[in-house]
Parts: C-alpha cells; structure tokens; sequence
C-alpha cells in the first residue's frame, strides 16, 4: 500500500519552465493550490508579471492534490438553515455560487484543453437513518419551491438500491449538476496553461515573511530563502498554510481549522463488477457529521475517503485512519471485503467557523481560504473572482459584503481542540441516530 495520493502518483509531476529569481513583480501569488494557479492564469492573461510562490516541492501538494476528486454543486452546509440565518436571496446567490464555480471548472477545462476527465455524472448524496430520507426531501423541495435548482431528484431506499449496490442507505438525493475529475492531472494542466499565459511558478519557495515596504504604498516584501520579491500586490491562497511567520500568517491561521480528512483507494476492480457497485458512477457523500465519500475512477478504482479520525494527516495517522476507512468502505461493500487497498492518504481541509469561503483584502493583502471540503470547485472559481478584483475589474464576487471575520476563540494557530470537536460529532453523529 501506497501512503501518498493516487491523484499525484497517477499524474505527471509539474516541472516549471526555468525562471530567473524575479526582484520585482506586479503580482505575488503565495501557494500553488487550485486558488493560486488559478488566479495566476487569470492574472497573466490579463497581462500582469505574475510570481508564483509555492513551499513544497511540487504544485497541488496539499489539499488540491490530496482530496477526494468530487467537483460538486450545493452548498456545504444546510441551504433551509442559511435561508433561515441570511435570507432566501442570500442563501440562494451562495448556493449558485457553486454552480457557477463547477462552470469555471469545466470552462477552464474546455479553454486550457486539460486532459483531466471531467465528467458530469451528478452527485448521490446519501442518508443512513430513515429520516435523513425526509430531510433529504424535504431539502429538494424547499430548493425547488425557492427556484434555487430545479436538477434534483429524490430517490428512496429501493431506488438507491438499484444504483448502489448497498443495504446501508436509507435514500438519496441526486444534485445532477455535480461533476469529477482527476485532480493530479488537472492541476498539472492548471500549472502549464498558467505557465503558458506568463505566469512563473517557483517550487520550494516558503514565504516566510510578508511585510509592507514603509513609504511605499503598494509594495510589499516578501521574503524567501531564495531570496525577496518585491510585489505591488500579492494574494495569499495558503489553504491551511503551516509555512511562514507567526506575525505574516497568524491572522488568517487563527481564523482557519485544519481538519484531518483520510482516503484509501482499492486496487482496480473488472469493469463489469464497478458498474454493478456503482451504476451511474457519481459523486457519493453520507449525511453525517463524521461522514463518507466516495466514487469510481474511469479505470475502475474505488476512491473512499472520511473523517475517520480527528488527527492531523502524518505517514502514522494516515495508515491507522486507512483501517478505519477499510472497515466504513466493507460496512458498506461487504462483497468489496477482500479487495486489497493500494493507496492511503491523508490531508488538511481548510475549515472555516460557518463551513462558507472567505475572501477579501486586509491590509492590502488579498486571500481567498476556508472552503470547508466544497473547495475544488470553489477555489478555482475564487481564484478568477480574486484575479478580477485584483486587476480593478467590479465585478461582484460571490463572497463579499461577508461582514467582520473574527478570529476562533482560543485557536492561536496549532488546533489543540481536535480530539474534542470530534468527540463532539461522533456524539452528535449517535444522538441523531
Ligand atoms: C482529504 C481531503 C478531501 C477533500 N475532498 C474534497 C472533494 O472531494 N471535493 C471538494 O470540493 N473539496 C474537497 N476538499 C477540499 C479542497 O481540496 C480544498 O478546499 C481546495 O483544494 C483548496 O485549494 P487551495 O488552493 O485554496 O489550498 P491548497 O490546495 O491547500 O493550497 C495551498 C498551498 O499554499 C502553500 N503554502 C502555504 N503557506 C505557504 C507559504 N507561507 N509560502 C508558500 N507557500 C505556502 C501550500 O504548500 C499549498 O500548496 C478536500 C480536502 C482534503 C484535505
């Protein structure tokens, strides 16, 4: 068994075009996710001098490259429940963000001809207790009653049935708009049409410090063990980042969790026997506060991830929460019970108090963080949207107008409080039962 992501290990590794150390640029983007490379193609599109600054060896090492391939619409949280705390209108512009960032995604795709799989095959999401079906239902409804989307479609017990071969769920709700990709080969195509607009991407290049140049509106430094950059403007897209200074990095540290969520994947199965598992081929995530997902690849790998343990992802934790996702994948596919288990990762989801992306300007930095495990889609559609914004462009950003973002009570940057919050859900996960 393989610990590291079957998306970066089945994808050509990223080898950027050789750039000279920049001393100047119109624009440092810090991080090589899907929310950097993504800004930095539109930025250099636009005709900006863009410097990509990214601390690990290779781009998409995080969260863009270790998570579970869904590219899905609907939000991450309750949409009656926002509708409730914000307003109808509110909660339906946040919802349709999501529709309009699986959009870019496939736009990106088309435009940059990213040979990545996209495939819009819906998205299953699936409830383990009978009244997950009603509020699964009574969800559809409320969204279609709202004319916030009309491509639902509520299956019961039975129906799930015939298209997942399972006795563990209870019904489903289809989001037909959902979509899946590979993600190593996407962000390899990301990266190389940034690269191809203009953009440089310098690997190994953790920006450890990040200050504004005294006199000088709009410049600021950023310093790097290779050396410093000076940008005019600069857009932090660090996920969960655990690189730079407490003092550059710490205000959005204190406002981000980083949550462990683990992955394995079983070794390839015949086709015939993945259609059976799996009619349709979606993307499928359980309703639970400690949940499931999963999906098929095109070549008949089964992708399965949850959290399955509230730690931070390391070699260890990532081989003990695999066993735990091999007993939740058998639960659910007993007939699955001996097929061996070829990879096993882990990684951070970047989350956020309200589980709702973050972006603005603070100081004269711009960030876009804290998509909450909806961020595949999210992140590239922020990084247009921030690009936009960045080059004096007015037009409306999904989440502005947010209002004040304070910071988690006692959250000072490593998340002591892990171990508790998923006591907390696992408590929660029962109650409901
Ligand atoms: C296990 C897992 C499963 C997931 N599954 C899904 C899913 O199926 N569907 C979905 O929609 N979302 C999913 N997500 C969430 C989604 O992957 C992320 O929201 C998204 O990829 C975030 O992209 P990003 O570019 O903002 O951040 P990242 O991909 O985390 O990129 C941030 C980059 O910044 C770099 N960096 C940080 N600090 C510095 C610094 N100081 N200097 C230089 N570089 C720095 C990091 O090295 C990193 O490469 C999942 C996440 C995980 C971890």
């Amino acid at each position: 068994m393989k610990l590291e992501s079957y998306w970066k290990h089945s994808a050509p590794a990223f080898a950027p075009a050789s750039a000279e150390w920049p001393a100047k640029v119109d624009v440092a983007v810090v991080g090589a996710g899907f929310t950097g490379l993504s800004a930095a193609l539109a930025l250099a599109r636009r005709g900006a001098t863009v410097a990509v600054l990214e601390a690990r060896g290779c781009v998409a090492a995080e969260a863009s490259g270790r998570n579970g391939g869904h590219v899905n619409n609907g939000l991450a949280v309750d949409y009656p429940a926002l509708a409730a705390r914000i307003g109808t209108d509110g909660a339906r512009a946040w919802y349709h963000a999501f529709d309009a960032a699986v959009d870019t995604v496939e736009r990106l795709v088309r435009e940059e001809a990213i040979d990545c799989d996209f495939q819009r095959n819906g998205k299953l999401k699936l409830g383990t207790r009978p009244q997950h079906y009603d509020e699964l239902a009574r969800a559809a409804d409320r969204l279609r009653r709202d004319g916030v989307d009309s491509d639902l479609d509520v299956l019961d017990a039975a129906q799930v049935r015939e298209e997942v071969r399972s006795e563990r769920f209870s019904g489903g709700l289809v989001y037909r708009k959902s979509a899946q990709m590979h993600m190593g080969r996407f962000s390899h195509g990301l990266a190389q049409a940034a690269e191809r607009a203009g953009a440089r991407i310098h690997l190994d290049t953790p920006v450890q410090t990040l200050k504004a140049q005294p006199g000088h509106v709009g410049v600021h430094r950023l310093h790097t063990p290779r050396g410093v950059v000076e940008a005019s403007q600069v857009l932090l897209a660090t996920g969960t980042s655990r690189h730079g200074s407490y003092a550059s990095f710490g205000w959005l540290r204190r406002r981000i969790v980083p949550i462990g969520s683990f992955i394995v994947v079983t070794a390839p199965m015949p086709a015939e026997h993945a259609q059976a598992l799996l009619r349709e081929r979606r993307s499928y995530t359980t309703v639970a506060n400690i949940h499931h997902y999963f999906r098929l690849t095109p070549d008949h790998w089964l992708v399965f991830g949850g959290r399955a343990r509230f730690a931070v992802s390391s070699p260890q934790s990532d081989a003990r929460s695999g066993e735990i996702l091999r007993q939740g994948l058998v639960e659910t596919f007993p007939m699955l019970a001996g097929l061996p288990i070829d990879y096993c990762w882990g990684g951070l989801v970047d989350m956020s108090a309200d589980r709702l992306p973050r972006s603005g300007v603070r100081e004269g930095i711009h960030y876009s963080v804290g998509y909450s495990g909806h961020g595949t889609q999210m992140s590239v559609h922020m990084g247009q949207c921030v690009a936009a914004r960045m080059a004096g462009e007015s037009t409306p950003q999904p989440w502005d107008g947010r209002g004040e973002w304070p910071a988690i009570p006692g959250h000072l940057g490593p998340p002591w409080f892990l171990p508790a919050v998923g006591l907390y859900y696992r408590l929660k996960d029962r109650l409901q039962n």
